[in-house]
């Protein structure tokens, strides 16, 4: 499906100059290039400049609620393995209150891939110190540096188990377009940081600032990919070194990626046999053969919460 057909009319209100247009660029051409089915594709958000991404992207979506994305995903995923699954969140939304639930997925290799929109910053609230900002960096709206130490979320990524780890830059959407496609075609979790100047907020990781520092592992001879079995906690290991490599530039390029992983629906499959032909989203509810809820009713449920596009 070409790549405008993929943009909803609604106004794109970000700040002029924001990085989220660039991540959003290269998810519609990654969706594009792909071509992914509108209603086959779910883009899910929490709270946050980035949790708008789904007002944005003309495929199925859900806005949800602070740090639960990927709850809501994962309810997504396992009750339709077919669908193709991404969820959006920020620096603070993922890493803050959304913790556990990112550890969790990572544990369970569920199928589906994380952008994670990482600035530094809480934007959406004025500019607040999030987990990914270091210690001692003060940004414009903070009175004073910040106390806190800064989290890795490569390291983070790696160390629950995702079996795909990258990282990107909203400012090159063309290389970031390649790891989005490589990550939604990967079988198992993937992950994908992207730095993300935040122009209102964050005035020291910068556009300036990341242009002056970043380059691609495999400019560097990195090469991120499991070959055997008997291989993967060597490549672990050297994929976490990789990911704290202090010699200050900033690394893009996929760190990691396991493909001989099993997923939560595989080992679900074992253990329930037909789950994946029959899941329970093609179930019907029914007690004594009459549906409990009809189409009908799912209609008056759910539709306050459908966001209606307008086409020309
Ligand atoms: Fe982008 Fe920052 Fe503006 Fe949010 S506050 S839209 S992250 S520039």
């Amino acid at each position: 499906m070409e790549l405008n057909k993929y943009k909803s009319d609604v106004w794109v209100d970000w700040c002029p100059g924001c990085g989220n247009f660039g991540i959003l660029l290269a998810l519609y051409k990654a969706f594009s290039e792909l071509n992914l089915a509108p209603e086959k594709t779910i883009v899910v958000s929490g709270i946050g400049c980035s949790g708008k991404m789904p007002y944005f992207v003309n495929v199925s979506g859900v806005y949800s609620l602070h740090g639960r994305a990927i709850p809501f995903a994962t309810g997504i995923k396992l009750a339709n393995p077919e669908l193709t699954v991404v969820v959006h969140g920020g620096d603070g939304d993922i890493f803050g209150i959304g913790m556990g639930h990112f550890v969790a997925l990572g544990r369970r290799n569920i199928d589906m891939t994380v952008i994670m929109h990482n600035n530094g910053v809480y934007g959406l609230t004025k500019g607040q110190a999030s987990p990914t900002l270091p210690r001692g960096i003060k940004t414009k709206a903070l009175i004073k540096p910040n106390l806190q130490d800064a989290l890795n979320p490569i390291c983070l990524a790696l160390a629950s188990g995702y079996t795909f780890v990258a990282r990107g830059y909203a400012m090159q959407p063309e290389y970031l377009k390649e790891l989005i496609k490589t990550a939604i075609l990967h079988k198992g979790a993937s992950f994908i940081e992207v730095l993300q100047p935040c122009v209102t907020y964050n005035n020291v990781y910068t556009a300036k600032f990341y242009s002056e520092k970043i380059y691609k592992l495999e400019d560097d001879g990195w090469d991120p990919t499991v070959k055997n079995l008997s291989e993967i906690n060597e490549k672990l290991s050297s994929s976490f070194k990789k990911a704290i490599e202090l010699n200050n530039k900033v690394p893009i390029g996929v760190f990691y990626r396991n493909p001989y992983a099993s997923t939560f629906e595989d080992r679900f499959e074992e253990r329930l046999q037909n789950y994946k032909n029959f899941p329970p989203a093609k179930q019907s509810i029914s007690i004594d053969g009459k549906p409990v809820l009809t189409d009908e009713d799912f209609k008056i449920l759910f539709s306050k919460y459908i966001v209606k596009v307008k086409k020309d």
